[in-house]
């Protein structure tokens, strides 16, 4: 066995990847990642006994970035993950000198210290998930993992807007020293629930980054055309990025284009400034191979997903922020600016993007615009024109089986309505058509964080009808996942007491019967797929 990584819906033959990662990571680029992970543990270690608020939130923002890189399709150089191992431990053994000594016993996360980089590879070898014999105990421990990281990608968007949350930091920080030291079952599973309330927390600091900097999202028709000139397409979910890029472009008779998550910015005000941001290019991130071949310009990958490209434009696709992968430009930030003048240049002499010959849709209902049809929405259930919402949010991924959700969305009687965020949307939202007395049959917030979006209307509607539960709402959950924000997601979903989700397109493999028997004792979970 190569590497141990069993963190996403794609891990081989639902045991995990041993030799090379069905994602395209590398077994030297996932043991890496281990020994990151295993770092930002004896950081943590430090970290949680700092009263210095200042140091803390720099710990806290360099831990969020690092744990948001280790997520799937996110970042696939090593280089990168080895700069990040040895920015942490300097950030450690920075902390080691300020913090006063507790008594506690100092972990071997937080006393390991690599004599040169040759140590560094050689210890990346021999930590990782299976240093944890207790299957249980492996169970709990990665779920809180993975769930961390979903809460860290959230958590650092809303940074570099300048948000920040630092009893978010302070809960990772506690999280991952108690997943490096002995527990209880009890304890962690607590802990495994503690990340589903953290990340409701997280999403809402990420809504409020959002809608204070660009404008709460406004419900808009996604242009899918194209127009006559070239065109750089943005991908991933780093909204500064394309504010910056818009900013530099604006005078340079090129087009820009989102793709996949970075659709939110269609329906942002703070962007409508900016004419030559066109529409929406290509689908879900796992048919980017095709889409990115077809735009003909370059393509700009601001964190998860990025596939490993192929020849026909492995030339035209850069990195930036915390995306990574080997051979490929990276857009790094100098000084707190970024500069895109090369890739704008480069877009220049591209033939401008071939036309997909998608069909426009709905976006952008996020929860402050659902709040203000209430009315509309109450007068459509009382009336029994609206049934049920079917709450199908999530992400999308390459696994065949799951047309089951076009066929869903496709066969759901009329009066059902389809709440939606994130990427699974785009197996069916170019295809059911229709409305119900102006509400259209899918209510799309964007990214997968604006999941938060479809929690606060829910939330607004128990109110609104005097519920107690969120479960005496028509609503059902079929949810979608791929990676570990949905699984943070899924969680969430849990503390908040939802009594039934069912989630495809089948049930993440660390999810042992342990945890699952734990978790069903709170809520039915059933997987579309059981195998
Ligand atoms: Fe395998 Fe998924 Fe891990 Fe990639 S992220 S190595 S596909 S389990």
């Amino acid at each position: 066995m190569h590497m141990f990584c069993y963190q996403c819906q794609e891990t081989s033959n639902r045991k995990g990847c041993t030799e090379t990662g069905i994602c395209g990571k590398t077994d030297e680029t996932a043991n890496l990642q281990d020994l990151l992970i295993f770092c930002l543990k004896g950081l943590a270690f430090y970290a949680r006994q700092l009263s210095d608020e200042k140091v803390k939130r720099e710990a806290g923002v360099l831990t969020t970035e690092c744990l948001y890189a280790t997520v799937t399709n996110t970042n696939f150089d090593s280089k990168r993950i080895v700069e990040y191992i040895k920015k942490v431990l300097a950030e450690r053994n920075k902390l080691k000198g300020l913090v006063t000594p507790s008594g506690l016993e100092e972990t071997e996360n937080a006393l390991w210290e690599p004599e040169d980089d040759s140590d560094l590879f050689k210890k990346s070898l021999i930590v990782g998930v299976l240093d944890i014999k207790d299957p249980d105990e492996r169970s709990l421990k990665e779920t809180v993992i993975y769930c961390l990281k979903g809460i860290s990608a959230y958590a650092y968007h809303a940074s570099v807007l300048g948000y920040h949350d630092d009893t978010i930091y302070e809960f990772i920080f506690e999280a991952l020293y108690k997943t490096s030291i002995p527990a209880s079952l009890d304890e962690l599973l607590e802990l495994t629930l503690k990340t589903g309330g953290m990340t409701v927390t997280t999403m809402a600091l990420l809504d409020k980054a959002n809608s204070e900097t660009y404008g709460a999202p406004q419900p808009v028709m996604v242009k899918t055309g194209v127009g006559h000139k070239p065109g750089i397409l943005v991908s991933g979910h780093e909204l500064k990025d394309l504010e910056l890029l818009l900013e530099q472009s604006k005078n340079e008779d090129i087009d820009i284009y989102t793709n996949g998550e970075m659709i939110l910015a269609q329906s942002l005000p703070y962007f409508k400034k900016y004419p030559h941001l066109m529409g929406n290019y290509g689908n879900a991130w796992w048919q980017q191979t095709e889409d990115f071949a077809s735009f003909n310009g370059p393509i700009i990958v601001t964190s998860n997903c990025i596939v490993p490209p192929t020849e026909e434009y492995k030339n035209r696709i850069f990195t930036t922020s915390v995306a990574g992968f080997p051979g490929v430009k990276h857009i790094p930030e100098v000084k707190g600016k970024k500069d895109f003048s090369y890739v704008i240049e480069a877009a220049k002499s591209c033939d401008p993007p071939k036309d997909l010959g998608d069909t426009d849709f709905m976006s952008g209902f996020g929860h402050q615009f659902l709040e203000s049809v209430t009315d509309k929405v109450v007068d459509a259930i009382k009336a029994g024109k609206i049934k049920k919402f079917v709450v199908m949010a999530g992400c999308d991924g390459r696994d065949v089986r799951r047309t089951y959700y076009t066929q869903k969305a496709l066969e759901l009687p009329y009066d059902n309505v389809i709440l939606t965020a994130g990427c699974a949307k785009y197996r069916y939202i170019k295809k059911v058509k229709g409305d119900i007395d102006g509400i259209p049959r899918v209510i799309d917030a964007g990214q997968c964080s604006d999941s938060y979006s479809l929690v606060a209307f829910a939330l607004h509607l128990m109110n609104v009808f005097g519920v107690k539960s969120i479960n005496d709402l028509p609503v059902e959950f079929d949810i979608a996942w791929y990676d570990q924000k949905a699984i943070a997601i899924l969680i969430a979903l849990v503390t908040l007491g939802v009594n039934k989700i069912k989630i495809g397109p089948t049930l993440p493999e660390y999810f042992n019967q342990y945890l699952a028997k734990k978790v069903a004792d709170r809520t039915e979970i059933s997987t579309v797929f059981d195998e």
